[in-house]
C-alpha cells in the first residue's frame, strides 16, 4: 500500500478553525488527522507545516510502516526535535491519519490496535457552558442551564473576563500588581459554586493568569469550594513557577495542553508536582507517543485528562485513545459548539451528539469511525499533495 494523495482542509468557522489531514492510499483506504491548532493563531503555520512532511515525507510512503516513517520525520525534518505547538501538530496529524488508515485497511477500530478497549463509555466535564454570555449574571444563568442538560462536571475560566460580544478574554500583564484580580476571580468561584450546587465538579482552567505569589492566594482562597482541579496555573514554560506553587496548595493541579512528546513530559513529571496530564493527540506527536506519555505518567502515580478543544475528527480520535488507556482520568467535551453562530461541522455525525447517559459513549470503528460531510468540507480545502 502507498500513500498518493494528501488533502489538507482549513476549516473557516466560528468558535473554532480545525486544520484537518485525509492521506489517501493507491488501495482506496483514506485516514483522517486534526491538527491541535483549532483555537489561537496558528493555524495556518501548522497547515504549512502539514504541506512540507506530506510532501518531502508522506506521499510515496508505506502508511503501514507507522514507526519508520514518524522517525524519518522527526530525525530529518530538524524542526520537529523540540517541536512546540505548530510542528507538532502537523507530525500528530500525519501520525493519527496513519492509523487511521491501518484500523480501517484490518477492519477494525483504532483503540483494536493498542490493546482493545478499557471500558464502555467515557466520564467527561463539559466545557463552552458559557459560550455567548456577556455578563456574569448571564454566565451563572448558563451554568445552571447546563446544569439541568445533564452534565455533571463544568471547567470554567476564573481570571478571564467576560466580554460585551460574548467572548472570554484571558488576563494579561499576569505580573503586575492587580490587587482585587484574585479577590474577583475567587468570588466568581464561589458564585458559580453556588449557583451549580455541591454536587457538580468544577473545574478551572487558569490558561497562565498570574503571579506566582498571586496565584498561591488564589488556590488557597478556593480551598472550600470543593474544586476538582486547577489548571495551567502558571505560564506552561515555567516549571519552577508550577513547583512553587504546587507546594502551596491542595488542590490537584493539572497541565499540559502545551507539553510536548515524551520529553516534555518527562521534564513535568520529574517536577511531581501535577496530579493529572492533559496531553493533546493532536500535538504531542500523535497516538502512540501519547500512551507512551500516559505509561510515565502512571509510573508516576498521575491520572490522564486528554485535552480536546478541536472538530468531531479531533474529539474522537481521543475518545478512541482514551477508550483504551489504563489510567485514564475524564475527558474534555464541548457539547455546545453548534450553538456558535458561523459554526461549521465538518462531519457527518457530529461528536457533539453522542452523549448517552450522562456519559460520551466509545466511537465504533473501522478506524476512528468518522465520515467528512464532503459537501461541506470541500470548500474549505488548503492545500492537495500529490
Ligand atoms: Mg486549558
Amino acid at each position: 500500500m502507498k500513500i498518493i494523495k494528501a488533502t489538507i482542509y482549513t476549516i473557516r468557522s466560528e468558535g473554532l478553525k480545525p486544520i484537518i489531514l485525509r492521506l489517501e492510499t493507491d488501495e482506496g483506504i483514506s485516514g483522517l488527522g486534526e491538527a491541535a491548532t483549532a483555537y489561537g493563531s496558528g493555524g495556518t503555520g501548522a497547515a504549512g507545516m502539514l504541506k512540507d512532511l506530506c510532501a518531502r515525507f508522506v506521499i510515496g510512503a508505506d502508511p503501514t510502516g507507522i514507526n519508520q516513517l514518524v522517525a524519518e520525520m522527526y530525525d530529518q525534518s530538524f524542526w520537529l526535535k523540540n517541536p512546540g505547538g505548530i510542528a507538532g501538530a502537523a507530525l500528530s496529524a500525519i501520525e493519527q491519519a496513519l492509523w487511521d488508515i491501518r484500523a480501517r485497511s484490518l477492519e477494525v477500530p483504532v483503540y483494536d490496535l493498542f490493546g482493545g478497549r478499557m471500558r464502555d463509555s467515557l466520564s467527561y466535564y463539559a466545557n463552552g457552558w458559557y459560550f455567548g454570555a456577556k455578563s456574569v449574571a448571564e454566565l451563572l444563568k448558563q451554568a445552571e442551564a447546563a446544569v439541568q442538560d445533564g452534565h455533571t462536571a463544568l471547567k470554567m475560566y476564573p481570571l478571564a473576563k467576560v466580554q460585551p460580544n460574548g467572548t472570554l478574554r484571558h488576563t494579561v500583564n499576569r505580573n503586575a500588581d492587580e490587587r482585587h484580580a484574585v479577590r474577583e476571580a475567587i468570588d466568581f468561584v464561589a458564585q458559580v459554586r453556588r449557583t451549580v450546587g455541591p454536587d457538580v465538579d468544577l473545574m478551572l482552567d487558569l490558561a497562565g493568569g498570574l503571579s506566582v505569589g498571586d496565584t498561591i492566594r488564589f488556590a488557597r482562597g478556593l480551598e472550600d469550594l470543593d474544586i476538582a482541579f486547577i489548571e495551567e496555573i502558571n505560564d506552561p514554560g515555567d516549571l519552577g513557577a508550577l513547583q512553587q506553587i504546587g507546594a502551596k496548595t491542595v488542590i490537584p493541579i493539572a497541565c499540559g495542553e502545551r507539553q510536548y512528546l515524551r520529553y516534555g513530559f518527562r521534564d513535568l513529571l520529574e517536577r511531581r508536582v501535577v496530579s493529572i496530564i492533559q496531553p493533546d493527540l493532536g500535538n504531542t506527536g500523535g497516538i502512540a507517543e501519547t500512551h507512551k506519555i500516559a505509561a510515565m505518567a502512571d509510573a508516576y502515580g498521575v491520572k490522564v485528562q486528554p485535552h480536546v478543544c478541536g472538530s468531531t475528527v479531533a474529539a474522537t480520535i481521543a475518545a478512541h485513545f482514551s477508550a483504551s488507556l489504563p489510567n485514564f482520568y475524564v475527558q474534555e467535551h464541548f457539547p455546545y459548539w453548534a450553538r456558535v453562530p458561523g459554526w461549521v461541522e465538518v462531519a457527518t455525525e457530529p461528536f457533539e451528539n453522542c452523549l448517552k447517559d450522562g456519559a460520551l459513549p466509545i466511537p465504533e470503528g473501522p478506524g476512528y469511525g468518522v465520515t467528512l460531510d464532503e459537501p461541506t468540507v470541500k470548500d474549505h480545502i488548503w492545500a492537495e499533495v500529490s
